[in-house]
């Protein structure tokens, strides 16, 4: 009797790679750990989705982003009293979003950064909102929040997953034994850029970064690959 039969050794067969090819497909360790890159979603992988709803519907107060105002709950509170004061739902502001493309090199950074790493996307935004856009972007993983719709569509309010759900995610990376990059434009970043080994403020409003000025800056793609490249290129031997 033999202790292996010939059905368990040919299924073991295929999981056994050349070195060559095992090589090709190792991702970046930093200090030892794999690479996890978050990223905020509006103003750095697509454009601001309520600046988009402003231009569409022709209200200008609806420009006002995470990048003007600081305080998130003032700012949530604003649009969706502006979107009941003129009757538009859910509906109308997802008519919007579908006419939303993702920022010109963004699916091709995505590309090479995935070849990276891990990508995380950590957004203020809503499921209802961006799930039609995720299908463009290769259906990444995203956490946000939620809406809270009435069954005529009326968007009543909007539930938080969590308080510093952006910060506390990146935190639990770092539990989980990840060297974390966090990427992000505007105020409600800020405090996830902190808390990651390096947090990069992408493209940033002059407000911000005048806010800010302890983090590096990035004005594209290019120049963020780069900062990510610095990190394992500028690595001792080893590590
Ligand atoms: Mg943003």
């Amino acid at each position: 009797m033999t202790p292996t039969s010939p059905i368990q050794s040919t299924s073991i067969q295929p999981m056994i790679q050349p070195a060559a090819q095992l090589q090709q497909a190792q991702i970046r360790t930093v200090q030892g750990k794999p690479l996890l890159l978050a990223s905020d979603l509006e103003g750095v992988l697509i454009p601001e989705i309520w600046i988009a709803v402003a231009e569409k519907t022709g209200i200008p107060e609806l420009r006002l982003t995470t990048r003007d105002i600081a305080d998130y709950d003032q700012l949530m509170q604003m649009r969706l009293d502006i979107l009941r004061q003129r009757g538009l739902g859910l509906a109308d502001i997802q008519a919007v979003i579908a006419t939303v493309e993702p920022l010109p090199g963004a699916l091709r950074f995505l590309s090479w950064l995935r070849q990276q790493g891990q990508l995380i996307i950590l957004s203020d935004t809503f499921y209802e909102f961006v799930t039609p856009l995720l299908e463009e972007l290769g259906h990444p993983t995203v956490f946000c929040h939620s809406l809270q719709v009435a069954p005529d569509g009326a968007i009543q309010g909007y539930r938080l997953r969590l308080e510093q759900g952006k910060r506390r995610a990146v935190r639990a990376f770092q539990e989980l034994g990840f060297f974390t990059v966090a990427v992000g434009d505007s105020y409600n970043d800020t405090a996830m850029l902190a808390q990651a080994h390096l947090g990069i403020l992408f493209h940033p409003p002059a407000n911000v970064q005048e806010e800010f000025p302890h983090f590096p800056v990035v004005q594209d793609y290019a120049q963020l690959q780069e900062a990510l490249e610095d990190l394992w290129v500028s690595q001792p031997v080893g590590d």
